[in-house]
């Protein structure tokens, strides 16, 4: 029969060695988590602030909380006790917002700033050329509680391979620019995060070492 822990397990022998495995249990109920977290998995990724919290308030304390979705302002204050990498950073706004909410609870917050890419219009995130323009070195200088640790990106929705891999193609050249760039020196710049359930192994082709893989792993999820 096919679990969550036979999934997770066949997912893994897939994945090469250096590529992190967020397992994205959106909208899957706590008890599905358990199992993940019983077979090993320790970093999980969700995309609404209420949902992060009342599993992280439910579920064992050394997971990492990884927060994928659209963040709006109003939910920052909520997760920032909670969570570990913010994968979603798409405005100046919402970059300064975080970093005085770290700073006002006296922590630190890895961020990845999350890059538009595909051809659809509705897609959250920055243009590789609004990005470089953004992430200056003043205002990388500039954060105190936020460490900015790479970027995350999604290619088109669409079966054309070609598409889906100059997309993610175009994600990592783009990190691979402010890696040698505004980030030289900052050994900490490192992640590229791309490729969920349908093709995160064309993602790892490309240089993914982060991939967000929910429904092999969980299912198809009920909204
Ligand atoms: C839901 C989601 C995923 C996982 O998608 P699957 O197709 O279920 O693997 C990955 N990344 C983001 C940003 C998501 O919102």
């Amino acid at each position: 029969m096919e679990t969550v822990t036979s999934r997770l397990n066949d997912l893994r022998k897939l994945i090469p060695s250096g590529v992190e495995l967020v397992a994205v249990s959106k909208f899957h109920p706590a008890g599905a988590l358990r199992e993940a977290y019983e077979a090993g998995q320790r970093i999980f990724g969700e995309s609404r602030a209420p949902e992060l919290v009342a599993k992280a308030g439910e579920l064992p304390g050394d997971i990492s909380w990884h927060f994928i979705g659209h963040l709006q302002t109003n939910k920052v204050r909520a997760i920032m006790p909670h969570v570990s990498l913010i994968h979603s950073v798409d405005s100046l706004k919402l970059l300064t917002l975080i970093d005085a909410e770290a700073a006002r609870i006296g922590r630190t917050v890895d961020v990845l700033m999350q890059l538009h890419v595909a051809r659809e219009e509705t897609k959250f995130g920055l243009t590789p050329d609004e990005m470089l323009g953004l992430l200056t070195p003043p205002l990388v200088e500039s954060l105190t509680n936020t460490r900015i640790t790479g970027v995350m990106g999604m290619a088109s929705n669409t079966d054309d391979e070609d598409r889906i891999r100059r997309d993610f193609h175009e994600i990592r050249s783009t990190f691979a620019h402010l890696a040698s760039t505004v980030f030289a020196g900052r050994p900490e710049f490192k992640v590229v995060s791309m490729g969920m359930s349908h093709d995160w192994p064309i993602a790892v082709d490309e240089g993914a070492n982060m991939i967000r893989v929910g429904t092999t792993i969980f299912g198809d999820r009920e909204y």
